[in-house]
């Protein structure tokens, strides 16, 4: 079984995504760390992050050991991985690696952007993950701040709005529902009423195809 999980920053798509894989027992990739990863290299490397030729060839040459990094969770990365994920050439080059990851034996649990629509477009259950934008925002406030961080709650409100902004409108796979998808509001949920909702939501799907 094949669940795609889609959805903005900071929607509690990547908590649900794990949640859901431990409850089927699934693989779970979490395709935000690939551009992460490929943001992080392009800059340790000395090279600016809208260098699309370089952007392409550490999409190439990316080690998926090396997605278990702290430092890939960083607030200024998710922003620099979403330059680099405008980048057409960049996202074809993921593209594999996300598939063959997808396609293992019993499926897997896929979380980012559009895995409903581009990496698995015929995934059994697909899940779009949405809340309001200041929702957002107080969620990564209150989680930064619990970990000793200097935060701003307008400073984060934008930096979600412009990294929306970008996901949307670009125009390669750009983040948005899939037609078959199931949205789920999280914005008045707590994590574990949006789980229940979120396995009920798969449930049904997976026991009524093309409901
Ligand atoms: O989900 P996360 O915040 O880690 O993603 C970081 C950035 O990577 C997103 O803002 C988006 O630009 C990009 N991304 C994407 N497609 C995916 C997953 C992430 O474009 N499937």
């Amino acid at each position: 079984m094949i669940i795609a999980i889609d959805g903005p920053a900071a929607s509690g798509k990547g908590t649900l995504a794990k949640r859901i894989a431990a409850e089927f027992g699934l693989p779970c990739l979490d395709t935000g760390l690939l551009y992460r990863a490929v943001a992080r290299d392009v800059g340790a490397r000395g090279f600016k992050l809208e260098d699309c030729w370089a952007a392409l060839a550490l999409s190439r040459s990316l080690n998926p050991q090396t997605l278990d990094d702290d430092g890939l969770r960083s607030p200024g990365t998710g922003e620099a991985a979403s330059i680099v994920a405008s980048m057409p050439m960049v996202r074809a080059s993921l593209l594999d690696y996300q598939r063959a990851f997808a396609a293992q034996p019993g499926g897997a649990v896929l979380d980012g952007r559009d895995i409903g629509t581009v990496v698995c477009p015929k995934a059994d259950a697909k899940i779009f993950v949405t809340a309001r934008a200041e929702v957002r925002a107080w969620r990564r406030f209150a989680e930064r701040q619990g970990m000793g961080l200097a935060v701003n709650y307008d400073g984060i409100l934008d930096d979600i709005r412009r990294r929306d902004a970008r996901d949307e409108g670009r125009e390669s796979a750009p983040m948005m529902a899939a037609p078959d998808a199931d949205l789920l509001d999280t914005s008045d949920l707590d994590i574990e009423a949006a789980f229940v909702a979120a396995v009920g939501l798969i449930k049904r799907k997976v026991s009524r195809p093309g409901a």
